[in-house]
């Protein structure tokens, strides 16, 4: 049987990735699967259930209680909690703040690794996130790094009506000690801080084709 093919998304905070990996996954008819809302779910959980998010023990803790299951909806991966959704919930800003703590921590990681490599069983994938094409998936030859300036980028999450300091969640993604926010090896960067969505779909389509083309 053949391997699923698996093209990995990493990038800055607001670079791009969500868009641009949504648009890959509809082009080609993959499955596309956002890891950032998986963290995002767990540091929402334990924020609703006042679980101490700097406590590496108390998030063991949770990884093992909560009860949660992978579904695949309109080809989008979800990752749901007691059969719930929380697609408002995990963006709200106290999320985006707590989310990096949790995300430094070990196990935590490991859960998420292993449960984004099990999303191979909904097919082909598109997935986003800022260490797949390093750690989650670091075999594949379809690796893209998305970036932009401070400014571009902090001027596209206003414009969405969020207010954040995405420079203080990348030093922490980029920081951490395991499987921090890095260039991918093979990767092919893309600052498109004067690019278009379009322009960077296309960029990043063109890669896959000249990449498939190229496959034995
Ligand atoms: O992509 P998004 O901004 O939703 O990610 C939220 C946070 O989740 C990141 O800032 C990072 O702390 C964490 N994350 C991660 N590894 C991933 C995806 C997200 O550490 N693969």
């Amino acid at each position: 049987m053949t391997q699923p093919v698996v093209i990995a998304i990493d990038g800055t905070s607001a670079s791009g990735k969500s868009t641009n990996a949504r648009r890959v996954a509809r082009a080609l008819g993959y499955v596309y699967v956002d890891t950032g809302a998986m963290y995002r779910t767990l540091a929402w959980y334990c924020l609703a259930r006042r679980i101490d998010i700097h406590d590496p023990k108390a998030l063991a803790t949770a990884l093992r209680r909560w009860k949660t299951s992978l579904t695949c909806v309109d080809g989008e991966v979800r990752l749901l909690v007691d059969g719930y959704y929380p697609q408002q919930e995990i963006r709200t800003a106290e999320t985006s703040a707590a989310v990096p703590h949790v995300a430094a921590v070990p196990k935590v990681r490991d859960w998420m690794v292993k449960h984004q490599r099990a999303c191979v069983r909904f097919g082909n994938l598109v997935m986003e996130g800022r260490d797949i094409g390093t750690n989650v998936f670091p075999e594949t030859d379809l690796k893209f790094y998305l970036d932009a300036t401070l400014d571009e980028r902090t001027r596209r999450r206003t414009a969405d009506g969020l207010a954040e300091n995405l420079a203080a969640r990348d030093q922490r993604d980029s920081q951490r000690a395991k499987a921090p926010l890095m260039v991918p090896l093979g990767a092919k960067v893309i600052n498109n801080s004067r690019l278009t969505s379009d322009q960077t779909t296309a960029l990043i389509l063109e890669a896959v084709r000249q990449r498939s083309a190229q496959a034995p």
